[in-house]
């Protein structure tokens, strides 16, 4: 039972019940649609008049629209489906090599993208995610509503305040607002790893829906992990937690992490870890600057190197996975990033560290790939303006 935190709670408006229903029946239409008013009524035991009410308001607000279904003799049924017409958010991806802009419909479907290589300074990226947004804003005519950025690094979602980005040692930075007062929409910021966190579980795979606890690892030059927690995404302090990527694992890692240990987990479990190792098995130190899509075809492609490469990489992430299995429990822990495409290479060998490293009497849990595609992080950056029009506003 979670206590009730009086400093938050709304008082109970008459309204209060009028918006948990409305993001009820806007929630159906986005996971069940098509979907008949019929079928929504009954799901809900919600009075049809109701659903009838709540669906005008939603449509009339341009979240949902009518279609028609397949005729089984007669006229044909009237479906509700989101509606996708438009252009409603731009994510932004600031990545440690580049940086996405794109925009998406209100399904979080891409529509339209640019790249550029990230800047190390900082008012450089920042300036040319500005130039691109404006130009998809104007573009589109006034139906993009929001902008949400992935950072790789530590982030005061609330204020929108990039705290700490190791790579390129960027320290507060007011993303959001510096991004908000150019064009002129709302902005939210958050860390990559949470955002694609949030991603997983309003856009992953449907069994993922349907689990409250899990944790998202995310691997790229670093690893970072989000902390989904009774269906919400857990921040801790300042927005701080989930900075596993820097839990301590052994010594002597091929790597140093970004902040510059040879201990920590990211250092013996990111792509930069696994470069190394194969440099090293090739005996040439030039290929750890490979680009890691690369050693992934490579290893695909069948190279004995390459996979031993990934493969001894991938039983450092399964030795950190088993950590926070036995620390949390969560039901499902999701690997997300490039290192995706490897899976039916190492998926073996990471649950294998697992089940060697985990003590017994530790309940299971699932170990899956990421299905938000190559681009979590973009997925994510969507995702911090889409969801919010899926959640009720005033419940607490
Ligand atoms: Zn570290």
């Amino acid at each position: 039972m979670r206590r009730i935190d009086l400093k938050r709670a709304n008082v109970a408006r008459p309204n209060t019940i009028r918006d948990i229903n409305r993001q009820i029946v806007l929630n159906y239409v986005r996971e069940r649609g098509p979907i008949s008013r019929a079928e929504i009524a009954q799901e809900t035991a919600l009075q049809r008049s109701t659903v009838s009410l709540i669906v005008e308001e939603l449509k009339s607000g341009g979240l949902i629209e009518e279609v028609s279904g397949e005729s089984t003799g007669g006229r044909p049924p009237i479906l509700l489906s989101l509606r996708t017409a438009d252009a409603v958010a731009i994510g932004v991806d600031l990545g440690t090599i580049r940086t996405i802009v794109a925009t998406s419909d209100l399904a979080g479907r891409v529509l339209e993208q640019e790249e550029f290589p990230t800047d190390p300074d900082a008012r450089q990226t920042i300036s040319r995610i500005i130039e691109s947004a404006r130009r998809l804003i104007s573009k589109n005519e006034g139906t993009i509503e929001g902008v949400g950025v992935s950072l790789p690094g530590l982030v005061d979602q609330e204020a929108g305040t990039a705290i700490f980005i190791p790579h390129f040692k960027w320290r507060d930075l007011e993303v959001a607002e510096e991004i908000r007062s150019a064009v002129g929409l709302a902005v939210t910021a958050d860390n990559d790893a949470n955002a694609a966190a949030l991603a997983e579980l309003w856009f992953g795979r449907p069994e993922i829906r349907e689990v409250r606890d899990f944790i998202m690892v995310l691997v790229e030059e670093g690893v970072g992990t989000g902390i989904v927690f009774d269906g919400q995404v857990y921040r801790g302090q300042s927005g701080a937690a989930g900075e596993f990527g820097h839990m301590t694992i052994g010594e002597g890692a091929p790597v140093a992490c970004a902040a510059g240990s040879h201990r920590c987990w990211e250092a013996f479990a990111s792509e930069r870890a696994a470069l190394a190792r194969y440099a090293k098995l090739k005996g040439c130190p030039g290929a750890a600057k490979l680009d890691f899509g690369r050693l992934v075809c490579v290893a695909l492609e069948g190279e004995q190197e390459a996979r031993l490469a990934l493969k001894e990489t991938a039983y450092y992430l399964g030795l950190g996975i088993a950590n926070l299995i036995q620390g949390l429990s969560p039901e499902a822990v999701i690997v997300g990033g490039p290192v995706v495409r490897a899976w039916p290479l190492i998926a073996g060998d990471v649950r294998a560290a697992v089940e060697e490293s985990v003590c017994r009497g530790v309940l299971p849990a699932h170990i899956i790939a990421s299905t938000l595609g190559p681009e979590p992080t973009l997925m994510g950056a969507l995702s911090l303006v889409l969801t919010a029009k899926f959640t009720p506003v005033s419940v607490s």
